[in-house]
């Protein structure tokens, strides 16, 4: 994971549209030190990926996005290269989880593409709330403290650089939970095949009703630039 702060004029005005909200970066194509400036009636540009405004500070005009380092991908790469003065475009933002402030139960379940959706989701919880939060990790170095005003009972899982195991150890320590209160509102975000097993494992064997779950697919093993709005209602 690598942190890039983003700063420029135009994000004056700038406000993420709630907690897990998303922007859209445009990155350098191959041979590019600059991506093309989007027009509106342009065409959408190839290397442009979804992420988090993970922390924003409007006095200084900054926007703080991590970046999972997962190998091949313009963003991935990019982020990984990255140093002061080079230049993206931003497009957002666009709106995220709705948080019921009157729920007292929540599960957040992700991997590290969707930690800082977790992390602004934490922000915004009540001190009302408890929160059991599942995150899988590539390693135990991404682990970091999170805060929030409700209780949290945080469980990290590593699971290793192998990206074909995605979702493994989530799944695992999701069938170790204790029986889940009812009303627990569910958010779960990671790779868009294993979103799809946990989803169904939360609703065939946990018995958990459909409309608690909140799934969304991050990114999907195998391919590239995966579409957002990825909710797994399919299955
Ligand atoms: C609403 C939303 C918010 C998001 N916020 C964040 C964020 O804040 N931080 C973040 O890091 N990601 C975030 N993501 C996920 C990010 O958009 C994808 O990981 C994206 O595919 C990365 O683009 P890329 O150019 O690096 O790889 P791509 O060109 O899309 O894919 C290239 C290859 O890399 C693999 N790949 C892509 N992402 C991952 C990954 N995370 N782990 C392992 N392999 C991967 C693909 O399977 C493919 O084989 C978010 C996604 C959504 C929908």
């Amino acid at each position: 994971m690598r942190r890039i702060t983003l700063t420029g004029a135009e994000l004056e005005g700038f406000a993420p549209a709630g907690p897990a909200s998303y922007i859209k970066l445009i990155f350098p194509e191959p041979g590019q030190t600059e991506p093309t400036r989007p027009l509106p009636d342009g065409p959408r540009a190839v290397s442009m990926r979804t992420y988090t405004p993970l922390a924003l500070r409007p006095e200084t005009l900054e926007v703080d996005v991590d970046f999972v380092l997962h190998g091949e991908g313009p963003a991935s790469t990019w982020a990984a290269q990255a140093s002061v003065g080079q230049v993206l475009f931003l497009m957002g933002p666009g709106p995220g989880y709705a948080v019921d402030a009157d729920a007292r139960q929540h599960l957040l379940i992700a991997d590290d593409s969707a930690l800082p959706a977790v992390e602004t989701i934490l922000a915004a919880l009540p001190a009302s709330a408890r929160a059991q939060v599942l995150l899988e990790v590539i390693s135990e170095a991404e682990q970091r403290p999170l805060h929030s005003a409700a209780a949290l009972d945080v469980t990290w899982l590593p699971r290793g650089a192998d990206h074909r195991s995605a979702g493994q150890p989530l799944e695992k320590a999701l069938r170790s939970l204790p029986p889940l209160h009812p009303d627990t509102r569910i958010y779960l975000a990671c790779e868009a095949a294993a979103m799809r097993r946990l989803r169904q494992l939360l609703i065939d064997e946990l018995g958990v009703e459909r409309s608690r779950i909140v799934g969304r697919g991050y990114w999907k093993l195998d391919v590239v630039n995966h579409p957002d709005h990825d909710y797994g209602e399919d299955s």
